[in-house]
């Protein structure tokens, strides 16, 4: 029976406070800390009212390695669920090293000022947490996360060699806005905006943003223009899946999306220095996310499918063959469950799931890991009994 901290009470963090009180037979003890008490006073009473659990609730400057030290002493949790934005991952997990507890997020660092993300800082905790006999699992949400279990699934059980993998991630949903993203807009902007980089051969390939475009067949969805960004599971795939040779990630996007993301960047909105207006400084970036939608609030409006899975090819017995495992998941029917869409849904449903087989043992062992480093099986059995089943096609 476990005691953890979940910190930030934002759309994904929602969907986690619903998932770890629905399984309140491993997490015992709930305590959601964010920025804003406000926030956390809210999911506080929706998991109340739906499931008949109290959760303790706390505000914490997570940038702060000093509060969050504070409040993790206070807590005394078995582990940190990260669910804050990747500014804080590094002050996180400090802190929870520092006080000998448990750590998961479901993104990798990102440096506020530098818009580019990697894993060598939060990897570089690797010896420190080994000494210290506590664990860090790196992106356990969706993609990073699920993706990089189904690689390791396919890995297991398909191939004895994968030759490529082409991650494919598809939103569907319409939230009826002119123009909103569907997790928190700054982290969002950054991403889709920047250049796209794939692997092929043993090294990067940058391409310009949305250089690369195909038509891709999403199962219960259907034909949809995806584009080739560059993604954080990436990183980590190509170190432990022995004989590839090739790694994709793709996306897709409307028109109307990608219009108003390059208006918005032609005018300077997605620029993340300081500008001085009317005597005051501002992040245009961080305007703008003042200005759209909380993405937390796009649940009850959003109708549609999300489909993410991965395609890989490949050699088994010496055939090639390749096969595709994906998930596809319902804005309405997550919304129903937990008042939240389906991006937030499959993105907090696998940090819970990640934070479960912890606690329960199952994916347990000292030192920093991402996902593929673990025996995908009993991750692949909670996927279908928490809310997002999976399917295989061989193609
Ligand atoms: P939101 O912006 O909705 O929520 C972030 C929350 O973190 C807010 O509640 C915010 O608090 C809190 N927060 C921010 N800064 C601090 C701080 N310094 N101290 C304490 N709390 C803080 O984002 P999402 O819920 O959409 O995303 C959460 C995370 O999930 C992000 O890291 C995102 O990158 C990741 N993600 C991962 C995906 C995956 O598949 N792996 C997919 C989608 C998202 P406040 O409201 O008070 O400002």
């Amino acid at each position: 029976m476990a005691n953890i901290l979940i910190i930030g009470a934002g759309g994904v963090g929602r969907v986690v406070v619903h998932k770890c009180a629905q399984n309140s037979d491993t997490f015992e003890k709930i305590t959601l800390a964010s920025r804003t008490l406000s926030k956390c006073e809210l999911y506080q009473k929706e998991v109340k009212e739906r499931y008949g659990v109290d959760i303790d609730i706390a505000a914490v400057d997570a940038d702060s390695v000093e509060e969050l030290v504070a409040l993790i002493e206070k807590v005394k949790p078995d582990m940190v669920l990260n669910i804050a934005l990747p500014y804080q991952d590094l002050t996180i997990m400090e802190a929870c090293l520092q006080t000998g507890v448990h750590y998961l997020d479901t993104a990798n660092y990102e440096h506020p000022d530098t818009a580019k993300f990697e894993y060598k800082e939060q990897w570089a905790f690797d010896e420190r947490y080994k000494e210290k006999g506590i664990m860090a699992l790196l992106g356990s949400g969706f993609d990073p996360g699920v993706t990089n279990v189904f690689c390791a699934y396919a890995q297991k059980h398909y191939f004895d060699e994968i030759h490529t993998i082409d991650i494919l991630d598809c939103n569907a949903g319409d939230h009826g806005y002119p123009f909103a993203t569907n997790f928190n807009p700054e982290i969002n902007l950054r991403e889709v905006s920047a250049n796209g980089r794939y692997w092929e051969n043993g090294k990067w390939i940058e391409t310009k943003p949305m250089e690369i475009k195909m038509v891709w067949e999403y199962p219960e969805i259907g034909p949809k223009d995806s584009y080739l960004l560059y993604h954080e599971e990436m990183e980590s795939l190509v170190k432990h899946i022995k004989g590839l040779k090739r790694i994709r990630f793709f996306m897709t996007f409307g028109e109307s999306y990608l219009t108003h993301m390059k208006c918005l960047e032609n005018v300077g909105m997605l620029g993340i220095e300081e500008v001085e207006h009317n005597g005051c400084k501002i992040v245009p970036i961080q305007f703008l996310k003042t200005l759209l939608p909380d993405p937390a609030t796009l649940g009850e409006r959003t109708k549609g499918k999300t489909n993410i899975g991965i395609v890989a090819t490949g050699v088994k017995d010496g055939k090639e063959r390749s096969i595709y495992i994906y998930n596809v998941c319902d804005h309405e029917e997550t919304y129903k469950e937990t008042l939240s869409q389906a991006v937030s849904y499959t993105t907090g449903v696998p940090a819970m799931i990640g934070a479960k087989l912890m606690m329960e043992g199952k994916w347990m062992q000292p030192g920093v890991y991402n996902m593929e480093q673990f025996d995908p099986d009993p991750f692949m059995e909670e996927l279908n009994k928490q809310g997002l089943p999976w399917h295989i096609k061989e193609l």
